[in-house]
């Protein structure tokens, strides 16, 4: 089985002071990102982002602006050789539309779940807001709080290695 580090992606992975970060041009990467996840990954986790991108939903960008972020930033990645499996996003807002994915619902980590043969007990939820705790807490994986924009290295004490 696998063990995966569900990631939030803005506020976490980049850095969300504009808010809506859809052009591959506005990502910037927040501190520590690459160290940290390369030395994770070394101790045998993976990786899978659970983000809410409802603007989508308000029509501010498209699904096709996300899949750009999302392509180039697995080329940043790549470059790094961290290996993120798989981008899920909710693209729902409810004063549009409802959904059973927006954060903190948890479908699009069953869906990982589901996909992934993913060890939950062994997993963790990385995010930067409330609704990314209840996400955690409300599938059971442990959830890992951080500082929006802040630099990632504050996690790898939170989380426990098998060896
Ligand atoms: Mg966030
Ligand atoms: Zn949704």
């Amino acid at each position: 089985m696998r063990n995966v580090i569900f990631l939030d992606r803005d506020g976490v992975i980049n850095n969300n002071s504009l808010y809506y970060v859809y052009k591959p041009q506005d990502v910037v990467f927040n501190d520590g990102v690459f160290e940290t996840l390369n030395i994770i990954q070394q101790k045998g986790f993976e990786y899978i982002v659970i983000s809410n991108q409802s603007g989508i939903s308000k029509g501010i960008y498209s699904k096709h602006d996300v899949e750009k972020v999302h392509n180039f930033m697995k080329q940043e990645f790549n470059k790094h050789s961290i290996n993120i499996l798989e981008f899920y996003y909710c693209t729902h807002h409810p004063e549009v539309e409802n959904c059973l994915c927006r954060k903190p619902q948890t479908l699009l980590i069953e869906k990982a779940v589901a996909r992934f043969n993913i060890d939950v007990s062994q997993s963790y939820f990385v995010g930067d807001k409330q609704t990314d705790l209840e996400t955690a807490v409300n599938y059971g994986i442990t959830p890992v709080l951080i500082e929006p924009n802040s630099n990632l290295k504050t996690i790898i004490g939170k989380i426990k290695f098998e060896s």
